[in-house]
């Protein structure tokens, strides 16, 4: 992970006694964040040592004020916990997942913690990039991308993941990560979002109507989105208006929009499963990664996030993350997909460890939807035998 040029503010509350965990946890967050250490319940996110019981006691002062992270006996393992609610999962301990961590958490706890961190780049692309942002979708300088998500066993093309694309007059394709931040905070994201989902829908409709073989396009939802309501109903007429069969689509979803409220999501999110659509868990591990809320949602898959795939064949903890959620999602009857997977090494790690499909460089960037035809039509079991022998 990257130092970032312009990190943000974070008042921090480090319960923490054992003097090199407390070290080890600010030189860890020390890159990515410009760090005040405070005492009391006004902090941006606690940390506390899950070992040590005093702390724990300290940290119910803070419970529901600021969300709380928690970090195993001795640095070992790095909880999260729900602010206000007792759910407590465990991951290995990593330095470069904890500011990731961090992150997720600030993001989830909107617009209550994170609302008032300032974040330079994001600032600058606010003045760069917003007055032509609005007009972006009136002129046509917004277009959908397609990259394919492979099963691992056969080489097929289940699905087709859709990627927003912003092609600005001067600065050539932008990429969602600017952009998309400003829509949510702007409200455009319904519309763009709306136009992106009947985007898609249309999209997989023409394929099908061409004699392609079937798979599902996978859209992702902004939580602000989810947060409109009549979201089921925007889904049921786009649908209808593009003649789309349901299970021709799959909903992207992210951890903490399944968290924000439970129960008013697992309502939409019922709906939304009666319908026939699937849904999926995007980022699957940068957020809470709880077991309990993943049996809760009707949800059919996970994604697992690219850092942990990345990492995955370069050190045990990576490794072991990844293990981990494979046989978690199996265990719920899941399918597992792993994402940002570049290499023919971690496609193999894959393959061993039966993770039902991929998504990444190694077989396609996303691409045009031309492109993106021609990838479900010949599909990649050929790449998949190229140097490993039979498939497995
Ligand atoms: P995401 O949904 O997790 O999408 C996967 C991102 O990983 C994409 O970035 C994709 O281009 C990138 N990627 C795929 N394979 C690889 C790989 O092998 N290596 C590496 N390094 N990267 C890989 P992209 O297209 O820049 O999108 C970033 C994020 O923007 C997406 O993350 C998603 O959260 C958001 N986004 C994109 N389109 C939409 C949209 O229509 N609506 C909403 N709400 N969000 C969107
Ligand atoms: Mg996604
Ligand atoms: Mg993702």
């Amino acid at each position: 992970m990257s130092a970032d040029p312009h990190p943000p503010e974070l008042a921090l509350r480090l319960l923490v006694r054992d003097q090199e965990l407390a070290d080890a946890v600010r030189s860890a967050l020390a890159p990515h964040f410009r760090l005040t250490v405070v005492d009391g319940a006004r902090c941006d996110l606690a940390l506390v040592d899950a070992g040590d019981a005093r702390a724990c006691e300290l940290s119910g002062g803070i419970r529901g004020a600021a969300p709380i992270l928690a970090l195993g006996p001795a640095g070992a393992c790095l909880e999260a916990v729900e602010a206000g609610a007792n759910d407590w999962v465990t991951t290995p301990f990593e330095p470069g997942l904890l500011a990731h961590r961090v992150r997720t958490m600030l993001r989830a706890a909107q617009p209550a913690v994170a609302g008032h961190l300032p974040s330079g780049p994001r600032e600058a692309d606010r003045t760069a990039l917003g007055p032509s942002l609005q007009r972006a979708l009136q002129r046509g300088e917004l277009l959908l991308h397609y990259q394919p998500r492979v099963e691992l066993a056969t080489g097929t093309v289940l699905a087709v993941e859709a990627l927003l694309r912003w092609k600005h007059p001067e600065l050539g394709l932008v990429s969602p990560a600017r952009f998309i931040p400003l829509l949510e905070e702007s409200g455009q994201i319904v519309e763009i979002g709306e136009w992106a989902l009947r985007e898609a829908c249309r999209q997989n409709r023409a394929w099908r109507d061409a004699g392609l073989p079937h798979v599902r396009v996978a859209v992702n939802l902004s939580s602000v989105q989810f947060r409109e309501p009549g979201l089921e109903g925007t889904i049921a007429r786009v649908l209808e208006d593009t003649g789309l069969a349901p299970e021709g689509l799959e909903l992207e979803l992210t951890e903490s929009m399944l968290l924000r409220d439970a129960d008013a999501t697992l309502e939409a999110l019922h709906t939304i499963q009666s319908m026939g659509v699937h849904m999926s868990i995007d980022d699957f591990g940068t957020g809470y990664s709880s077991l309990s809320y993943v049996k809760r949602f009707p949800v059919d898959a996970l994604k697992i996030d690219q850092s942990f795939v990345r990492d995955m064949t370069a050190s045990p903890t990576g490794s072991a993350i990844t293990t981990s959620i494979v046989l978690m999602g199996k265990s719920l009857g899941l399918a597992v997909v792993a994402e940002g997977v570049e290499t023919r090494s971690q496609v193999e790690f894959l393959r061993v460890l039966e993770c039902d499909e991929a998504q990444g460089y190694f077989f396609s960037r996303p691409v045009p939807a031309e492109a993106a035809a021609e990838c479900i039509r010949t599909g990649f079991a050929a790449l998949l035998d190229a140097r490993t022998g039979a498939a497995a």
